[in-house]
């Protein structure tokens, strides 16, 4: 893993609600795209008002370090929506929304910017026999629905669902039909668990298929719990992503002062091997829950 340093050459903006970002730079040299079409990187943000002064991180053994001394760049996670070696640019489609680090550094983000960079992850992982797909996200998940439809072999039927904040965001996505649909995002409460259950009804004969579904973590519990518990499906036919938690502050100060055995009993609810990570990942949700978490 290696966290490259990567300069911002082009800010574009895309619909009023999201703008994209193209990052260059000698420290994209080595960059390894893995051609997955939800690939994610980590982006590591200024600690201060000096838009080009970093606190990269180094990697280690265990993931990466701030350098002792240094101050801890913020971290954010976001999809490549385009790679070009050829170029050493990336491209990262940004939401704007209220606050936050990201969505904050992106309203004033201009060329020569510096960001830092790792390589990436797909998490895209269709079954051998694919015939065909439903693609639902709300709007953090439009980078990797357009790269993921991108890279779609013609004979895949591909059906995609998209939920916005309102129709004058729509971004069209050439060669599919799209579903789009209003709200969530931070505005109302998401529909994403109602449209997954409506676009694959109990009884749909998965041979061939693939669920993807990214978008906002509380409402995608009940999305998997649906997938895995519901409709029975194995792990190799769904893929269910939580982009981001509604109230991201508040609801890491309550994780925090959560009892330390707490604590300790949720982490220890990864350790089951022989439990499969789908349900493990589902256990897991429903104590947060409980937790009013
Ligand atoms: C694998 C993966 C890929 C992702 N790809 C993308 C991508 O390509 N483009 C993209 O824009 N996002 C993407 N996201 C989501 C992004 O990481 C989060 O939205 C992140 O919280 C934004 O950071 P921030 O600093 O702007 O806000 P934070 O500091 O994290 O949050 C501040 C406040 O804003 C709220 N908030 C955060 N995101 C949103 C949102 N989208 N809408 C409304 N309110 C929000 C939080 O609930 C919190 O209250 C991805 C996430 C993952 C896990």
């Amino acid at each position: 893993m290696t966290i490259h340093r990567a300069i911002v050459a082009r800010v574009q903006p895309l619909t009023a609600t999201m703008t994209r970002v193209t990052l260059h730079g000698e420290g994209l040299t080595a960059f390894e795209s893995t051609g997955v079409g939800d690939e994610y990187i980590r982006l590591f943000f200024p600690h201060g008002p000096d838009r080009s002064d970093i606190s990269l991180p180094i990697t280690t053994e265990k993931g990466w370090e701030t350098p002792e001394g240094r101050p801890v760049a913020p971290m954010r996670t976001y999809t490549v929506r385009a790679v070009r070696p050829e170029s050493r640019e990336i491209d990262v489609d940004f939401v704007l929304h209220d606050h936050g680090v990201a969505s904050t550094w992106v309203a004033d983000a201009q060329p020569g910017d510096v960001l830092g960079v790792n390589d990436p992850t797909g998490l895209y992982s269709p079954p051998d026999d694919l015939a065909w797909q439903v693609l639902i996200a709300d709007q953090t998940g439009l980078p990797a629905v357009a790269r993921l439809l991108e890279n779609t072999p013609a004979e895949v039927a591909t059906r995609v669902i998209v939920e916005l904040p309102g129709p004058e965001v729509v971004q069209p996505l050439p060669g599919t039909k799209v579903t789009w649909t209003y709200g969530g995002n931070g505005h109302e409460a998401s529909r994403l668990a109602e449209l997954v259950s409506a676009a694959i009804p109990a009884g749909t004969d998965m041979t061939g298929g693939y669920v993807w579904v990214a978008g906002e973590t509380n409402a995608l519990r009940t999305v998997r719990r649906y997938l895995r518990k519901e409709l029975r499906l194995p792990a190799t036919r769904f893929k269910v992503v939580g982009y981001w938690i509604p109230n991201a502050d508040s609801w890491n100060e309550r994780y925090e002062a959560l009892p330390e055995a707490v604590r300790a009993e949720l982490v220890a609810l990864w350790d089951d091997p022989v439990v499969e990570e789908e349900d493990l990942t589902i256990r897991y949700e429903s104590r947060l829950s409980d937790l009013g978490l």
